[in-house]
Parts: structure tokens; C-alpha cells; sequence
């Protein structure tokens, strides 16, 4: 269903434009509305620009969308979708995070000027944090974002947000969202023609609480949607479904409390001094893997131990301790960017003199990595993004 433009209530300074707004139909009154605020940018601040006729194309493609959702949802949750024109250039490169989102919404979408080696679509979510990007051509099959590429956007925020009982399917390799394409291949059978990433039958056993795995039946139930709310309401004061502690990340980014391991079990040596810079270097790379990733960036080649002669020495003790102390600083760094926590101060320089050559200082910078490593784990669970 596509409505005339809403009404009034922008604010009195320079605003965008309302184009209209869209909304899932056919469903019962009842059903939660995720509200998404969906801002069209015509130009983007490196010049790139898009023909203005692509702005009411891009009302139809959204309206395609939000109905899109409620099929595939079987009604357990319908769409609200406010298109707005910009009245400035896109300045956000490829960061999502750049995308804005007005008070009184659940996500913020952006359509944009694509770039050279832009996605065609990147979204990030957490508790609290919902964005989703579209880079789109000025012509051709790129000019509008695909309804399906849409919905596997929004599903990262989805999995990000709620909390199913039996869990969402996962793996090693690959995140609910994406799981269709390895873990759940099965799928593709079922839609010929789809990407593994916009599986229509999988996206739908996603939403409704389908996916087997293990015997058991993951996804959010149908009920899940309206029991445990939308970020908006949840936000509003809406009882919250109990403890979620996968997504309910800590505000203030500090890292997680260092804890020795077992006792005994590190010598002062020149392996165990390998293993302590394996780790160390492990949980920075993985810090700058995860920041990469957020930047829309290549990861990082992974680092190669060298076969180089290491020494039980001061030096080479602090080199590890400086290393594992950039790892944890860089860690919190990434928690305050992606749920907008605050960031710590923490240390990070370590004088050489003060390394004791002793097997206290070596476990110490062992913990503190491990623990960089722990946080890392939950923050690369948090973090999503697209490379559909
Ligand atoms: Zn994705």
C-alpha cells in the first residue's frame, strides 16, 4: 500500500523532503510495525549523482518490500516505511553508520549514490543500533535495491535485536542470516533462481521459527514478534522478554575483567613465549579484522609468526604486553562504536621497565588478550553486515 506523503511534524530548519510512506497490507490490525525511516540521497558529496525520476521508483521498490516482509512473515510482523528525499549530498562514503535515523523509529535505511566498489547493500544492528544502507547505479538492474536484498538487510537487525527461545540456526562460518548459502544449503533447492543469500524460503523459516538444525526447530516463533516488541518499544518502556545477554551489550565498552587460567600451566619459556604472542597477535588482528569489516574494508592478512630466534627477555615481554594492551584498547574502541557505548580510558603503553621477566607478567598479558579475545566473540556476534 503506497499513502499520499504523511503529514507535517518536520522540524522548522532545512529537512527532507516526505515523499510517502508505505506500510504491509493484508494483515491483521494487531500485528508489531517495525517503523523504518527511509531517506533517498540523489547525489552523494563526491559527486556522484542519480536522475531525480529514480526517487518515485524508489517509493514502489519500498512499498515491494514492506509487503514483502509480511508474506514471508505470514503477518508475524508488518512494515511502516516513511520515504523521505534528502535536501543535502550523501557524506558517508560506505559507512552505515553514517546513516541517520529521526527519534520515533525503529531502523533508519539510506539509499545512496553507489560508489566504485560499493555493496549493494550493508547493514549493522544491536540492541540498540539499527541501519541499513543501499548504494544504488544510476541505470540498469542496479538503480533500485532489490525487495529481497531489503529484507536479508533488515534480517541482520532482526537477528541482532531479538532473542528466540530455541535460538537463531547458526555455524562457525556464517550468521543466521547468511546460513542459507552453507549451513542450510538445502534451501536453494526450494527457490531456484534466488541468490543463497535471498533465499525467499529460508528467509520465511527464519522469521517464523522454521529452521531445523540439530533436531530443533530455531528462527522467532510467529508470537516472538509481538511478545518481545520492536526496538522502539523496547526502547519506550515495553517489558523487556528476560535477560538477553547476547545483545544487551555494556554501555561503557570497559573490557572484560582479566582472569587468570589454570594454575600451572605457564612456564617462562621460549615456546610458551610463542603461544603468548600468537594470542596476543590473534586478538589484535581479530580486533582489526572486526573494524575492517564495519569499514566495508578488506580484512587484513592474517599475521605469520616469524621463525625468527625469540628470546626470554624483558623486551620481548613488553613487546607482547604492548601488544596485547593495543588488542584490548582496540576492542573498546569497537564496542563504543557499534552500541554507542561510552569509550574507557585504558593504557596503553607499558614502559619496559616495569616488565618483570617472570611468569606473572607473562599470564598477565595472556589474560588480558584472552579477554580481548572473549569480548571480541561477542562483539563480532553483534556487528553485522551484508555482502549479499
Ligand atoms: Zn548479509
Amino acid at each position: 500500500m503506497i499513502a499520499a506523503a504523511f503529514g507535517s511534524g518536520s522540524p522548522a530548519m532545512a529537512a527532507p523532503t516526505p515523499l510517502g510512506s508505505v506500510a504491509t497490507s493484508g494483515c491483521p490490525a494487531q500485528v508489531p510495525i517495525w517503523k523504518i525511516h527511509y531517506q533517498l540521497f540523489m547525489s552523494s558529496s563526491s559527486g556522484a549523482t542519480l536522475p531525480a525520476a529514480q526517487a518515485s521508483g524508489a517509493l514502489a521498490g519500498a512499498d515491494a518490500f514492506v509487503q514483502l516482509v509480511g508474506q514471508l512473515s505470514e503477518c508475524a510482523v508488518g512494515i511502516q516505511m516513511d520515504v523521505v528525499l534528502a535536501d543535502t549530498p550523501w557524506a558517508g562514503g560506505d559507512d552505515v553508520y553514517a546513516v541517520p535515523m529521526p527519534a520515533g523509529y525503529d531502523a533508519g535505511f539510506a539509499r545512496v549514490p553507489a560508489g566504485p566498489s560499493s555493496p549493494a547493500g550493508r547493514a549493522t544492528g544491536s540492541s540498540t543500533i539499527h541501519r541499513a544502507m543501499f548504494p544504488v547505479r544510476p541505470t540498469g538492474s542496479g538503480a533500485d535495491p532489490n525487495p529481497h536484498l531489503m529484507v536479508h538487510e533488515w534480517l541482520h537487525q532482526v537477528v541482532a535485536f531479538y532473542t528466540p527461545p530455541n535460538g537463531w540456526p547458526s555455524s562457525t562460518d556464517s550468521d543466521a542470516v547468511h546460513a542459507g548459502c552453507n549451513v542450510h544449503s538445502s534451501y536453494q533447492a526450494r527457490d531456484p533462481g534466488f541468490g543463497c543469500m535471498i533465499l525467499p524460503s529460508y528467509m520465511s523459516d527464519l522469521m517464523l521459527g522454521r529452521v531445523i538444525e540439530g533436531g530443533v526447530a530455531k528462527g522467532l516463533g510467529a508470537a516472538e514478534w509481538a511478545r518481545q516488541g520492536t526496538p522502539r518499544q523496547r526502547a519506550g518502556g515495553s517489558p523487556s522478554p528476560g535477560p538477553d545477554p547476547g545483545s544487551n551489550p555494556r554501555a561503557d565498552c570497559t573490557p572484560s575483567t582479566p582472569a587468570p587460567n589454570g594454575r600451572g600451566a605457564v612456564r617462562l619459556s621460549v615456546s610458551q613465549l610463542r603461544i603468548n604472542q600468537r594470542i596476543s597477535q590473534g586478538a589484535l588482528w581479530r580486533a582489526k579484522r572486526l573494524t575492517a569489516r564495519l569499514d566495508g574494508r578488506p580484512a587484513p592478512p592474517r599475521p605469520r609468526q616469524r621463525a625468527g630466534r625469540i628470546t626470554v627477555s624483558r623486551g620481548q615481554l613488553a613487546i607482547n604486553h604492548r601488544i596485547s594492551l593495543e588488542a584490548r584498547h582496540q576492542v573498546a574502541v569497537l564496542c563504543a562504536r557499534i552500541t554507542g557505548g561510552g569509550l574507557p580510558s585504558l593504557s596503553r603503553r607499558v614502559p619496559v621497565r616495569s616488565v618483570r621477566v617472570n611468569v606473572t607478567q607473562l599470564s598477565r598479558t595472556q589474560w588480558i588478550a584472552q579477554a580481548a579475545l572473549r569480548d571480541l566473540s561477542r562483539l563480532e556476534s553483534l556487528a553485522s553486515r551484508s555482502d549479499a
